[in-house]
């Protein structure tokens, strides 16, 4: 019975999206489910990623590299940080994961705004942490100056997540400069870039640059994104060797599975499908604000996959509504903000069917 579970794990929300559009396709109203509740990119994999994967998988029965070695090494080349300051794992969830399990004990805080990604909750409870959650600004930014304020003697972490998920806003890059250089010795800051790489802003500094000025940040990505390898689950932390070490010690023996690593190194060796990703994010991302626009919402151009949405109107029944035309998109209630939904850029095709879909709702 659940008086057996320990008390945080009694407290975390379930989630199942989706559910409508998977009765619709059962019940044969509707062929195909598009989905843009998770920000995946609709375009697939690259080529490059499928055919080292389906070369891998004849080597299912070996244990993958122990540490991601070769995905290290090109992750070094990549961004010019050498291959011994990262930590390789199932996912940026489990990179989160990873990172609070190795900096907070029972009772420390955890600073972060919301709306933001679920995960830090989650994850500051299971470690018996103090979750502080500050209201990002007006304009849906997180609120370092805020989030500096709230700092105690028991702040242990601090989480930017930055473009933020889920208003897909990203903070001035000034502030967080300051902010980083401004953290109290006890305090460990982790920037989460899952969405890093679709960041429009030119010349905007990311969690690399702060890594290279010595900094003291933990930056979190994933090829869950850009990469379009969500269900390979492959996300890693980029951190300066003092910081990055207890998560090699925490993290789990294989934590990235063979398949997975391999088509990891195959899409980073693909900058074309890289490029053709953010082009067609960007041409979309444009479109579909134009339409939401002329559709009455409020909406802001997003330095993300997708767009943060206010729809005006409740969006728990427009999504139900689009679910059972099979359209999942994202209503945000839970965040707190009932008028607003989390839409990620589908194919141009995806986006002309949810599109003609709200004018029909309307
Ligand atoms: N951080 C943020 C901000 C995210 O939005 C997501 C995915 N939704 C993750 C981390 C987790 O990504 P992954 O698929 O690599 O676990």
């Amino acid at each position: 019975s659940e008086n057996l579970w320990r008390s945080h794990v009694r407290d975390l929300d379930p989630y199942i999206p989706g559910q409508a559009a998977e009765e619709a396709k059962k019940q044969e109203k509707v062929t195909d489910i598009i989905r843009l509740a998770t920000n995946e990119n609709q375009l697939g994999p690259s080529p490059k990623a499928i055919e080292a994967m389906v070369k891998a998988i004849q080597e299912a029965h070996f244990y993958p590299d122990l540490t991601c070695l070769e995905l290290r090494i090109k992750l070094g080349e990549l961004h010019g940080v050498d291959p011994e300051n990262y930590v390789v794992a199932n996912g940026a969830d489990n990179i989160i994961n990873l990172a609070i399990a190795s900096y907070v004990n029972p009772g420390d805080e955890v600073v972060y705004c919301t709306p933001t990604f679920s995960e830090y909750h989650k994850n500051t409870l299971l470690m018996g942490g103090v979750p502080v959650e500050i209201p990002t600004t007006k304009d849906h930014k997180f609120d370092l100056k805020a989030m500096l304020e709230a700092i105690t003697e028991k702040t242990k972490v601090v989480i930017v997540c930055n473009p933020n998920n889920p208003t897909g806003t990203i903070v001035d890059e000034e502030d967080l400069r300051a902010f980083f250089s401004r953290l109290p010795k006890h305090v460990v800051a982790v920037l989460d870039e899952a969405y890093g790489e679709f960041i429009t802003q030119e010349n905007y500094p990311t969690g690399v640059e702060y890594i290279k000025e010595g900094l003291p940040v933990i930056t979190i990505r994933t090829f869950s994104k850009l990469y379009g390898l969500a269900g390979m689950r492959v996300g890693y932390a980029m951190a300066s060797q003092e910081l990055i070490q207890p998560l090699q010690r925490v993290r789990e023996p294989f934590a990235c599975n063979r398949v997975a690593h391999a088509g990891a190194v195959g899409a980073l060796e693909d900058t074309e499908h890289k490029h053709k990703t953010l082009a067609e994010n960007k041409r979309e991302m444009e479109k579909l604000v134009k339409e939401f626009r002329s559709l009455g919402y409020e909406v802001e151009a997003s330095h993300t996959n997708f767009l943060f949405v206010d729809m005006k109107k409740e969006t728990g029944s427009i999504a139900e509504e689009l679910a059972s035309r099979g359209l999942i998109i994202r209503p945000c209630a839970a965040w707190g903000y009932p008028t607003y939904a989390r839409i990620s850029i589908g194919t141009a095709s995806q986006n002309d069917k949810l599109v003609k879909a709200l004018q029909e709702i309307n």
